[in-house]
């Protein structure tokens, strides 16, 4: 399957958020925790069994929030579900 990747912005400050790899085509609706390569500081929650065990993503400069941790079935994976509005992307 191919895969593209994304900078994630915030659209209230333009500030980074994160690098994703997506694979497939179709929106951006929810990411998967294991598949953001930066910054590094999510990887701690890539194995995460709880959705309270992962920290919310909000942006580090004006502290809007993009998105909300969940464990996504099937499979269990990790996820954010992003809010609509609230991020601008940029394939890298
Ligand atoms: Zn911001």
């Amino acid at each position: 399957m191919s895969s593209r990747s994304f900078s994630i912005f915030c659209s209230q400050c333009s500030g980074f958020i994160l690098t994703y790899r997506k694979e497939g085509s179709g929106s951006l609706i929810r990411i998967y925790v294991k598949q953001i390569l930066e910054p590094i500081f999510f990887k701690q929650f890539k194995n995460s069994k709880l959705k309270s065990e992962i920290s919310p993503l909000q942006c580090s400069q004006c502290k809007q929030k993009l998105g909300i941790p969940k464990i996504h079935k099937p499979g269990n994976r990790p996820a954010y579900e992003m809010i609509k509005g609230k991020f601008f992307k940029k394939e890298l």
